[in-house]
């Protein structure tokens, strides 16, 4: 899949990591983007020969209440931290770090998990921090809070050189885009008929065009303005239908009240179907639901990344994103996907879309090369062995 050359150079890459340990760390063990890679990455590392891990931040319902604030903010709204809540966060961080297990290679993922550092001590790991949201619109008060603790990592990981804030003072500043795994359960390659059978189980037609967005339920996904969209391409192609597959995350207090939210906006519509993992979606159907839709849609207003793009764009399905974040440098616009900034350009290369089989086939086509060419977790995989390489001290080598 990735060609010889590549190969080997993961395995010399190998080499030069092998028997170093590395623990990751983020919030949540279940929804979300750094779950999904995390979930894949580990034991690709563990297979290279790195004894890796991964911990998940123990902390009250309190703390991600506080920490989805944060990152808001640093989306751009405009809300400040009291001081009780800077306390919580930190405490927690404090706690968290005590618990810690030695590494030699300690990578901490987004605001939540930046302060460890900290509370760590000097313990002869390198600290990295990956952060996978886009700042350039973060509200700045809650970013200066946040900033000396980025400040005390040895290197630091960012999606886009865009995202990258003005000043850091470490010296790896390193620019890596997120991966799909190709062999997840969730990106394997499935029979259409078995993919069929798993989507006409929750009563999806399928001899009509489908929409679907994968997303956890959250204003920046704009699930309202999913809807609007599909309302518009509807007066145009009448039978289509829409799906929204979300999962409520561990760590995303909102979720269940945008459900909510949604599920009222779509005003009982019975040609929209709105499904989480407390319906049994899950990996597999993900994969399956998005096999078999006619157009995947991702209409972020935000978006560091957006796994979802990837992973459509590897299973040869077009996709129309929002003109956000990482989403640009995954869609090639007008070649391998559509960009648009409002429901009604999102509706328009909808229609464009389901109207033209001969267009859905091209751009899908280009977007898996795009995807086989930079978002693979091979790529990531080489990245994390090359940090761990030069990061972990050469004495701890055992
Ligand atoms: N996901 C899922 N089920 C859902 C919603 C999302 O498995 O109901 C997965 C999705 O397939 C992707 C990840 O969660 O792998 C979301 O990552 P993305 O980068 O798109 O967004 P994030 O949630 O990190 O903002």
């Amino acid at each position: 899949m990735i060609g010889q050359k590549r190969y080997d150079g993961l395995r010399a890459l190998a080499a030069a990591a092998a028997g170093r340990s590395m623990l990751h760390v983020n919030a949540t063990a279940y929804g979300g983007g750094v779950a999904e890679i995390l979930q894949n990455l580990i034991p690709l590392l563990r297979d290279a020969g790195v004894d890796a891990h991964w911990a998940v931040l123990d902390a009250p319902a309190e703390f991600y209440e506080i920490t989805k604030k944060i990152h808001n903010a640093l989306q751009g709204m405009k809300l400040d931290l009291s001081e009780a809540e800077q306390k919580v966060f930190l405490d927690v961080a404090r706690e968290n770090a005590a618990q810690l297990r030695q590494a030699d290679v300690v990578l901490a993922h987004d605001p939540q998990a930046v302060a460890l550092r900290h509370f760590a001590g000097a313990r002869g790991a390198g600290w990295v921090w990956r952060c996978h949201i886009d700042l350039t619109t973060a509200y700045e008060p809650v970013w200066s809070f946040l900033r000396p603790y980025v400040d005390e990592h040895d290197a630091s990981i960012w999606t886009m050189p865009e995202f990258v804030r003005p000043g850091l003072r470490m010296r790896r500043v390193l620019i890596q885009a997120p991966t799909i795994d190709p062999f997840s359960v969730k990106n394997r390659e499935m029979p259409l008929a078995e993919a069929h059978e798993v989507v006409r189980a929750f009563g999806v037609d399928l001899e009509r065009p489908m929409l679907l967005q994968v997303s956890r339920f959250d204003p920046w996904k704009d699930p309202l303005g999913v809807i609007d969209a599909y309302r518009l391409a509807k007066k145009k192609v009448r039978d289509v239908q829409l799906v929204m597959i979300g999962s409520l995350a561990d760590d995303d207090p909102e979720g269940q009240e945008y459900l909510d939210r949604t599920r009222k906006h779509a005003a009982g519509d019975p040609d929209v179907f709105l499904f989480t993992n407390l319906d049994g979606v899950k990996d597999r159907e993900v994969n399956a639901f998005q096999r078999v839709s006619t157009v995947v849609i991702q209409k972020s207003l935000r978006e560091g990344f957006g796994l979802v793009v990837a992973e459509a764009l590897w299973k040869e399905i077009p996709v129309v994103a929002g003109k956000v974040g990482g989403i640009v440098i995954q869609i090639q616009d007008g070649i391998s996907g559509y960009l648009v900034s409002s429901p009604a350009e999102c509706a328009a290369r909808t229609i464009d879309l389901l109207s033209d089989p001969a267009l859905r086939k091209r751009m899908a086509a280009a977007g898996r090369e795009h995807v086989r060419e930079n978002f693979l977790i091979t790529r990531d995989l080489r990245d994390q062995l090359e940090l761990v390489a030069n990061l972990a001290s050469p004495a701890r080598k055992s």
